[in-house]
């Protein structure tokens, strides 16, 4: 019943099944995030139990921490159809209303990157999701005409990294808004446990426990280690993934004792090394180390605050002293102090 219209992450088909076999399926599949399934699994059943569709909800945090897989689940759980798009797939307003106007009763909408539908767009929105209706303009001119389509009564879900580019009015027309934060470490130990069970390999609990301390608290980094440790496993260990080989693979990766990668510490090392330290603002780093704006604000930067190794000031972005240790410590080069 699910349709896969884009999946942002893969673009290659062998890829597109594993991501698929290792989304859960229902909410008993879902490890961690246990006051929000709390919350969904009461919505649903009073949805249900009313036989009417899902308030509209919006999931929002940075990349990779379950929006898209929950709200598969969402859509199990309800057994009904999940249609997927993202804000810049939808450039006209005749786009989003082709779409609307082909979703079933009670199926839901989910569009990803949501702050980045355009205003004319989200104008179509706010009609239906608020009377399921839409307005068309048909013909040119004076003689132009507005005509009303009832749309069947759908479930919007909205997933962004990026709260605070949502308008108020269309923040305002979603019944409930969900956070996703990052996970524990025993949580994401325990993802990597479950993903390496569906793809049929081995690891040692050391072991999953050493790629979770080094995945940004993020199950889709978790996820991307494991299987790469899977391939140097196979290569190295007759399969099975032992804590050894997770250090040894990633040294290879580049990734550090707490799970910065290369870009993670370039952006420290450059604050730091150009910039003394900060305050620098974002532009600013993102053209000294030529990589893309939306990135380091999107990616990186959530969790270098998150783990106080930078913070936010409003003259830019400052390198904490834990930063700087934390430099110093995996011997980059750091000239201050
Ligand atoms: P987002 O939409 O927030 O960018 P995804 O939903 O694509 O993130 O999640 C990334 C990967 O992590 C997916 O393969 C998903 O199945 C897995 N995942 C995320 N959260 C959980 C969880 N709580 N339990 C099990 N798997 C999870």
């Amino acid at each position: 019943m699910i349709d896969e219209v884009t999946n942002l992450e893969t673009n290659n088909e062998e890829e597109r099944t594993i991501e698929k076999s290792l989304r859960p399926k229902t909410f008993s599949d879902v490890i961690g995030r246990t006051s929000e399934i709390q919350n969904l699994r009461i919505m649903i059943k009073a949805a249900k139990k009313r036989g009417i569709a899902l308030d509209h909800l919006i999931f929002h945090g940075p990349p990779g921490l379950g929006k898209t897989a929950i709200s598969y689940v969402v859509a199990h759980e309800m057994g009904v159809p999940l249609h997927i798009t993202s804000g810049p797939a939808i450039e006209r307003q005749g786009d989003l209303a082709s779409i609307l106007t082909g979703i079933e009763e009670k199926a839901i909408l989910f569009i990803d990157e949501i702050h980045r539908l355009n205003r004319v767009v989200e104008e179509v929105l706010y009609p239906a999701m608020e009377d399921r209706a839409i307005d068309v303009v048909i013909g040119k001119g004076p003689s132009a005409k507005t005509l009303r389509l009832e749309l069947s009564s759908f479930t919007l879900i909205g997933a962004t990294t990026r709260m605070g580019r949502i308008s108020a009015p269309l923040r305002d027309r979603f019944g409930a808004n969900f956070r996703f934060g990052f996970y524990d470490y025993e949580d994401l130990a325990r993802i990597v446990q479950q993903k390496a069970d569906v793809l049929e390999t081995t690891i040692d609990k050391e072991a999953a426990y050493e790629i979770a301390r080094r995945s940004r608290k993020t199950p889709r980094i978790a996820i991307r280690i494991l299987k790469r440790m899977r391939d140097f496993a196979d290569v190295n260990n007759d399969g099975k993934i032992t804590k050894k080989e997770v250090v040894e693979g990633l040294k290879m990766l580049n990734i550090d004792r707490i799970g910065l990668d290369y870009l993670d510490r370039k952006i420290l090392q450059t604050i730091i090394e150009n910039f003394e330290g900060g305050p620098v603002g974002l532009s600013t780093i993102a053209a000294s180390i030529s990589e893309d704006l939306e990135t380091i604000e999107d990616v990186c930067e959530p969790f270098l605050l998150r783990e106080g190794l930078i913070k936010r000031t409003p003259r830019g972005r400052v390198v904490t002293k834990k930063g700087i240790e934390h430099m110093k410590e995996s011997g980059e080069s750091v000239y201050l102090l």
